[in-house]
């Protein structure tokens, strides 16, 4: 399925140029047009799915599996010392493209990558709460 209007269906489809490194029926690789290091690309469904809470479990299988591939290229090309993985859900965790899509960003001594959090203090009452009302719905 894909949705009007919608950018990266556009880019899935061709409809729109991208520097793909990589495509098959399912899913399309390219390289960010805003990178936050050398080599940072995404993969897209071409399908399109507004965030994680509407993508199926078959479909992010594959998607990983490429993931571990594209990876594994990236370190191979580009010698980087480590990568994240990003991928952002919803306007209040940085998503700006509603499309489904996983950032893969190589990281390299120096570079200017900030994936950061404030740690924050568990409370051991509620996590065992939430393990078991949360757990309930897997
Ligand atoms: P997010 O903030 O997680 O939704 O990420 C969206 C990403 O898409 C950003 O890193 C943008 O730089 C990238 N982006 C937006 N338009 C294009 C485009 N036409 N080609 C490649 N990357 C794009
Ligand atoms: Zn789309």
């Amino acid at each position: 399925m894909r949705k009007d209007d919608c950018l990266f269906c556009k880019i899935a489809a061709g409809e729109i140029p991208s520097t793909t490194l990589y495509e098959n029926d399912d899913f399309r690789v390219f390289f960010d047009i805003n990178p936050a290091s050398r080599g940072h690309c995404l993969i897209i469904p071409k399908q399109h799915y507004d965030t994680i809470f509407d993508l199926d479990g078959t479909s992010a299988a594959s998607l990983f599996t490429l993931a571990t591939k594209v990876a594994r290229g990236l370190k191979a090309e580009l010698n980087c010392e480590g990568m994240n993985l990003v991928q952002n859900n919803g306007t209040i965790a940085g998503q700006t493209v509603f499309h489904f899509h996983l950032h893969l960003i190589p990281r390299y001594t120096g570079d200017t990558v900030n994936v950061q959090w404030q740690p924050g203090e568990a409370d051991m009452d509620e996590l065992k709460a939430l393990a078991e009302s949360v757990g309930s719905h897997i």
